[in-house]
């Protein structure tokens, strides 16, 4: 039996922006997925951070991501850590384009059909009027 993965729905627990993280929340509510890149090693860098991962240097810009990536990792959980989680759901590893990967979820697509290395691309769900959350799904 194969099962179409949940979306997240209202009632989850949400992040909390930091100042740090803020613009990469502002950006998915305005429906664009950004991320630092590093202005000297070119790096991008995710989740937010206050110096770049690859040469820890202090001159991070926030970039515009595609959004198209494809799927590094996933798993598929069945037993929800809260009732509020609707289950099955695929939590997965993105790997953006620019060589980046993100946390996220994985939705539009049966359990049977989830393949390491499909193309995804990202999606916007509006959960609250401060999060907006970037889920992904297969493109063609
Ligand atoms: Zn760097």
């Amino acid at each position: 039996m194969t099962h179409v993965m949940k979306r997240p729905r209202v009632g989850i627990p949400l992040p909390h922006p930091t100042p740090l993280s803020k613009p990469h929340w502002d950006g998915a509510r305005e429906g664009r997925l950004r991320v630092q890149k590093c202005l000297d090693c070119g790096v991008h860098v995710f989740i937010p951070q206050p110096c770049c991962t690859g040469c820890m240097g202090p001159r991070l810009e926030w970039v515009d991501s595609s959004g198209r990536g494809t799927l590094y990792s996933y798993t598929v959980v069945h037993r929800p850590q809260q009732p509020s989680f609707e289950v099955p759901y695929a939590v997965a590893i993105v790997l953006l384009e620019e060589g980046w990967h993100m946390l996220s979820t994985l939705i539009d697509v049966e359990e049977d059909a989830i393949e390491i290395g499909m193309p995804l691309e990202v999606v916007f769900e509006r959960m609250s009027d401060e999060i907006t959350l970037p889920l992904f799904r297969p493109r063609a």
